[in-house]
């Protein structure tokens, strides 16, 4: 326990007080800046994560769409390559086996003539000269236009998507059409584009909605084919155009998404973000705001401990040199504590106030204490302690025993009130007599000491009978003079104080026994 100033002091210290709260303060507000900033973050970071998101299906739309204008063209060039010359059917063969290869969109590519024919295929499909009863091929060779169809699943069992040209002759005769298809789940350029790679490693990915709303690319294969049941997706895809949104999936995971429609096609692009990924980017910025502010914190934390330090300490000191204070201990200055604060300065004050109004009081008690009410006299205790004071200093002094003659017939005839303002009277008269270095008491009654510091008979003789006879001639306040009678003893060597006292007080016996109004020595 700390020093004495606790000894008596009960309670939680000044500054362990500060430096709580300080802590409590200091946490608290970090940890609602923390929050604060943590939600800011993270709404924040939401924001930049839909727009990019939005931006990245945009990107791949606009990609995906130069990638079929330039198919439909390369289409288009090889029907009119087809329809231009009068190449065998050995050399058309041959033209679509390059063609195929060389463009790398279609995986197959056959011509079906307007009987719906397939007359030619690359590669070979076994379907030569078979008559094509698939709906979407029908309906594209219906068309007479250039077309793209919706995925299907073709009669092998592929999920296929034909990009369709109609052959037209010279003379504007309909010779059927040249039909490219895209094997939605086996390599080809656009699949290199919206199929694959569509995972990336912070758990983004993309995926693409057909016309009809089913899933054509996913990174879960399952899904492809299958019809799309998320309400934002098919939301998006209904509205065509591009945006983004919060999206809970059914599977309740949140996923911040951004969408792109392929113009040509009416495909929907989808790109998505896991929410948990901003959630984590948050707190990890969140944590490393702290980690930044942790030394500012430390330095504020410890600048409250040291201001609270230099409040207490004063405080502390103050206590302590009060405590002394009462107990007559330590230093009797007020100690030079740092007193600028507006409490401390106070209570310094306060102190101060307190300690002389103490003394003051003391020294009334002390002045009450050694001297005689009606006089003003010092009184007999003092008497005695001084007396023993000289003994001890072996001091040579005498001792004068003074007692009014017939004090009692002055109370008797004028009242006892008269009777003090005499003694009183007596009091001031023997103090002007007294002279310096001795000293005059009230021992009692009408019975006064002297004490006289020389312990030469003949002077203490003549001070007595200076006395004496000053008192014969005083005025008192009562119409008839007052007469004393004194005894005088000298201090020897081996006399005590009793003794002294004893021997003055049998001379002044002696004094009032030859006829009172004089001084007798002790002899
Ligand atoms: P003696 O000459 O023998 O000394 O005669 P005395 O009358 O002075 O002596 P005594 O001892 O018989 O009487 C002393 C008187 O002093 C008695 C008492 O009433 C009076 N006295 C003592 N103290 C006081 C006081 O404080 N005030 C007043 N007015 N009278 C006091
Ligand atoms: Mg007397
Ligand atoms: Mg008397």
């Amino acid at each position: 326990m700390n020093r004495k100033a606790g000894r008596f002091a009960q309670g939680i210290k000044l500054s362990t007080v500060i430096g709580l709260l300080s802590i409590f303060i200091l946490l608290s507000a970090a940890g609602i800046g923390s929050y604060m900033s943590y939600i800011n973050g993270r709404e924040a970071l939401a924001a930049q994560t839909l727009r990019l998101n939005e931006y990245h299906a945009g990107e791949l739309a606009r990609i995906s769409s130069t990638a079929i204008e330039t198919m439909q063209k390369s289409l288009l060039e090889s029907a009119d390559y087809i329809m231009s010359t009068d190449s065998s059917p050995e050399m058309i063969q041959r033209n679509l086996d390059y063609f195929r290869k060389s463009n790398g969109f279609f995986n197959s590519v056959v011509i079906i003539n307007d009987s719906s024919v397939l007359t030619y295929s690359t590669p070979d499909l076994g379907l030569k000269g078979t008559t094509i009863t698939t709906p979407q091929l029908v309906k594209a060779l219906a068309g007479k236009t250039p077309s793209i169809s919706a995925p299907y699943i073709a009669p092998t069992g592929r999920y296929i998507v034909t990009v369709s040209q109609p052959l037209f002759s010279r003379d504007g005769m309909y010779h059927g059409m040249l039909a490219g298809s895209i094997y939605l789940k086996e390599e080809n350029r656009l699949g290199e584009i919206l199929g694959t790679q569509n995972h990336k490693d912070d758990g983004s990915y993309f995926y693409v909605i057909d016309q009809s709303g089913k899933y054509m690319y996913h990174p879960n294969e399952q899904w492809i084919g299958k019809e799309v049941s998320d309400t934002f997706v098919r939301y998006a895809f209904s509205r065509g155009g591009s945006g983004s949104a919060t999206i809970d999936q059914q599977d309740g995971k949140r996923f911040l998404a951004g969408h792109a429609m392929i113009p040509q096609t009416g495909w929907c692009v989808v790109f998505q973000t896991p929410y948990a990924n901003v959630l984590e980017s948050a707190e990890a910025s969140t944590f490393e705001t702290g980690i930044y502010m942790l030394p500012a914190v430390v330095v504020v934390l410890l600048m409250t401990l040291y201001v609270s330090h230099k409040l207490s300490m004063p405080l502390h000191t103050l206590a302590l040199y009060t405590e002394n204070m009462a107990n007559r201990k330590g230093p009797k200055e007020i100690p030079n504590v740092e007193d600028w604060n507006y409490e401390t300065k106070m209570l310094k004050e306060a102190i101060l106030l307190a300690e002389r109004k103490s003394r003051e009081a003391e020294a009334y008690l002390l002045r009450e204490a050694n001297h005689d009410p009606l006089t003003g006299l010092l009184n007999r205790r003092t008497l005695e302690s001084l007396t023993d004071e000289w003994m001890q200093q072996n001091k040579k002094f005498s001792v004068v025993f003074l007692d009014i003659d017939h004090f009692k017939s002055v109370n008797d005839t004028y009242g006892h009130q008269k009777g003090d303002e005499v003694l009183r009277e007596m009091g001031a008269m023997l103090s002007d007599q007294i002279g310096i270095n001795n000293h005059c008491f009230r021992y009692g009654g009408e019975e006064f000491v002297l004490l006289l510091s020389n312990g030469d008979e003949e002077t203490a003789m003549l001070t007595a009978e200076r006395i004496r006879t000053t008192v014969e001639i005083s005025l008192m306040p009562i119409p008839q003079p007052i007469t004393v009678s004194l005894g005088i003893a000298i201090r020897t060597d081996e006399s005590t104080s009793e003794i002294l006292f004893r021997k003055a007080d049998l001379a002044l016996y002696r004094a009032k026994e030859s006829g009172r109004n004089r001084s007798v020595i002790f002899k």
